[in-house]
């Protein structure tokens, strides 16, 4: 067997933590494939080295002294080398990095030195090879991710390294220009790596045993998820469930590549399973439940816009002329809702509207604001009967107005609109109601 394991910021924050990632590899020897994200925070109001990495940067491209700030950022490393007792002496690296920030690297540059320097000492600390991910995962002239090459570039790179530590987060163009993906991005790499050597498992080691059903910011101690699938996933990371980089699926989704998450600190917990299919029944019959407030419906209506063609296509491309992403867009016979995310709209809102006005006349637009929307996810929903019903008597229970309806035609989520003020309420009604009761 052939795992992937990744371990996140907080995994590899100080020597001690570093010990406990140690002994988790050694635990199972199938744990060939080590991605280290740079350490993260060891307390709650420590800053990331990414974070310091950034702001040293931004001083260095405006000519400005950064010789604390960096010396900062090498006694985090030097820590971490003395408590882990290593012969490792990164001086001649940080030089090196000195000298790229003065020539201005660049800020992808500058940030990729986390994960770059932590991956140099996990190598020398498990005796695993060092594989820079600047050589094989590849970004193209505009920045964007190549799956294709880098794929041919790591499964060849990798082909005979039996243990490899391969630092998360970055890649580099062809003229070895140092690109970045988005913050959390390290849970990408672990993806595209297990795509590589057609691992069994990617193991994503973090500081939470895995999914919640809800978010324990609005439920008192939620129950955790066993398993779920990559489709449920992808609902719950869009509605803002935030525990892997929702990029991270694609790869290894494909390939029918398991992603396992456990904690570090609690190594014995089995954490949560994301897998493609399953045919095992969710203890409840929701799986989890995510939502995001602050989105706007834009409420259209119009006699007889049923048996008009086109009038959907000149309402969306209204949108599309001033760069709005619509996120909903439940009808009726003669209406028809765009719901958008408030922020991005408020500036342009006029301009909208009078570009409906003119592309479709209808007979009345107006606009809901304050919304918040709650989504259901359950791959077992479809096969059950009631449950639409039973989200609905409980928010009707907890005096929550629902403002808005739509479910997915996969039938594994029910999303909800409801008001802002009322988007606490309405979760721990639907937590309470599946979870709870259990009915
Ligand atoms: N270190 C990077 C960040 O803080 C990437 C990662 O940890 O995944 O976003």
């Amino acid at each position: 067997m052939k795992k992937v394991v990744k371990f996140g910021g907080s995994s590899l924050a100080s020597a001690e933590q570093f010990v406990k990632v140690g002994n988790i590899i050694h635990a199972d020897e199938d744990r060939r494939y080590v991605v280290p994200s740079a350490p993260g925070k060891r307390f709650d109001k420590d800053t990331k080295v990414t974070d310091m990495l950034y702001a040293c940067y931004a001083l260095a491209e405006k000519d400005h002294n950064f010789n604390a700030e960096m010396a900062q950022i090498e006694k985090r490393y030097q820590e971490i080398i003395d408590g882990l007792k290593l012969d490792l002496d990164l001086t001649p690296e940080f030089d090196k990095i000195i000298d790229n920030f003065k020539k201005k690297a660049g800020s992808n540059y500058a940030a990729s030195r986390g994960e770059y320097l932590n991956g140099i000492i996990m190598a020398n600390y498990l005796g695993y090879e060092f594989v820079d991910p600047a050589e094989a995962i590849r970004f193209n002239e505009a920045g964007v991710f190549d799956a294709e090459l880098t794929h041919k570039l790591l499964s060849k790179r990798l082909e005979n390294v039996e243990r490899a530590v391969v630092p998360g987060f970055y890649g580099a163009m062809a003229d070895g220009t140092v690109v970045t993906f988005s913050r959390g991005g390290s849970d990408i790499t672990g993806s595209i790596v297990a795509k590589a050597i057609q691992a069994d498992v990617y193991e994503n080691w973090t500081d939470v045993s895995g999914f919640l059903i809800a978010d324990p910011r609005i439920i008192d101690n939620p129950k955790g998820i066993d398993i779920i699938t990559y489709g449920e996933l992808r609902e719950l990371s869009y509605m803002g469930a935030t525990v892997l980089h929702e990029d991270a699926i694609f790869p290894v989704r494909k390939e029918g590549i398991p992603i396992n998450i456990r904690n570090t600190n609690s190594p014995e917990d089995e954490g949560t399973w994301i897998v493609g299919h399953t045919c095992q029944k969710s203890k409840y019959t929701i799986t989890g439940i995510a939502g995001k407030k602050g989105f706007a419906s834009i409420n259209i209506e119009k006699d007889m816009m049923n048996s008009e063609i086109g009038f959907g296509r000149k309402v969306l491309q209204v949108f599309e002329e001033y760069n709005i992403s619509f996120e909903h867009m439940p009808s009726g016979i003669d209406t028809l809702s765009v719901m958008v995310h408030q922020s991005e709209f408020v500036d342009k809102e006029q301009n909208i509207l009078s570009g409906i006005n003119k592309a479709v006349s209808p007979d009345n637009v107006d606009i809901q604001s304050d919304l918040a929307l709650i989504a259901v996810v359950g791959r077992c929903m479809k096969s059950q009967r009631g449950t639409a019903g039973r989200i609905f008597a409980a928010l009707a229970h907890a005096n929550v107005n629902v403002r808005m309806i739509d479910q997915g035609s996969s039938e594994q989520n029910i999303i909800i609109g409801v008001s802002n003020d009322d988007f606490e309420a309405a979760i721990q009604a639907i937590y309470s109601i599946f979870v709870e009761t259990r009915i």
